[in-house]
């Protein structure tokens, strides 16, 4: 068994990009720009912009986090977001889900120009993922399937069996997973699917995304599989500082010993989606997609 380091992996893809930014800056060129909006002050939220803010000073581009209050109306929100698409000092941006309740998150993701919607949310984006044109990747599929790469692990003509079919890891795992390319044959589940274990039994690479600790264990796992493990729910342990842990979908100690390659939860999938965010701004900055 392997252990799939993400941790690892992600500080060599930013070491990569800051390589790039750094040979760029010398040629004149201005750093990439990020620019984050946060909204409120949710616990989850703060910790995430802070993580890409870190992100961004290892790769050597600029960051900006712009707050506003939880009472901010969504036309004011809708404003901001007219103001950063048409300033062309910001290369990307992400408005950090989720928003209050008095705010329709599907217009704000739509209101982000595609070409600077360096999360990949719009439907443009989503679009043109799924039929394999140039776009901004979904951020945790596009960790996965890079991780998958870095570890030269098969996809052509196997078997990818994805737990959940979520917009943002289930979906576009499964559009990424098919591509020309990639091709691999997937099969999406989710809580309606039946026989589920015998679905799962079936993968080459399982992909665990529905945040259910622990949930798969080793009786669904096939000998040598690779076991991608996306979960990360807080689960409370007075042992931490923090008060809690992260803990995947996956049953690690039992499943672990029947793997080929498997993620650990943290420091697998988690590191690399920040990394795609990354991958997207320099792409946004060097106008690679659109
Ligand atoms: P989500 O929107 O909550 O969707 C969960 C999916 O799992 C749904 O499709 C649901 O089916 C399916 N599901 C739930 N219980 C099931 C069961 N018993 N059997 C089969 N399918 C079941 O999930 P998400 O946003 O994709 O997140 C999934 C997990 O990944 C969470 O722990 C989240 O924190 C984590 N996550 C981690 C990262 C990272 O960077 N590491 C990024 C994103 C998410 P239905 O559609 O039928 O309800």
């Amino acid at each position: 068994m392997e252990l799939i380091d993400g941790k690892l992996t992600s500080a060599r893809i930013k070491a990569e990009i800051a390589e790039t930014v750094a040979a760029r800056v010398a040629e004149g060129h201005r750093a990439p720009h990020l620019v984050a909006v946060l909204v409120g002050h949710d616990g989850g939220s703060e910790t995430y912009v802070a993580n890409k803010v870190k992100a961004c000073e290892a790769c050597g581009f600029r960051s900006t986090v712009i707050r506003r209050e939880e009472d901010v109306t969504e036309d004011e929100l809708l404003g901001l977001i007219d103001q950063l698409n048409n300033d062309p000092e910001v290369d990307g941006f992400i408005v950090q889900l989720p928003l209050p309740r008095h705010i329709n998150e599907q217009r704000v993701t739509e209101a982000i120009l595609p070409s600077k919607d360096v999360d990949g949310f719009h439907p443009v984006n989503v679009g043109r993922q799924s039929i394999g044109l140039p776009c901004f990747h979904s951020a945790t599929p596009a960790g996965i399937v890079e991780l998958l790469k870095r570890y030269n692990i098969p996809t052509r003509g196997k078997n990818c069996v994805i737990i959940g079919r979520s917009n943002i890891v289930g979906k576009p795992l499964a559009a990424l997973m098919m591509q020309k390319g990639i091709d691999a044959t997937v099969t999406v589940c989710h809580s309606a699917t039946e026989n589920l274990a015998e679905v799962c039994r079936q993968a080459d690479i399982l992909v665990a995304a529905l945040g259910r600790p622990g949930f798969v264990t080793a009786d669904m796992v096939k000998e040598g599989a690779t076991v991608i493990d996306v979960g990360t729910t807080r689960v409370p342990d007075s042992s931490r500082k923090s008060g809690f842990r992260l803990s995947g979908d996956v049953d690690f100690e039992n499943v672990a010993p029947k793997c080929a390659y498997i993620t650990p939860v943290p420091g697998g999938v988690g590191p690399m989606t920040i990394c795609t965010l990354m991958q997207n701004t320099l792409r946004a900055a060097l106008g690679e997609v659109y």
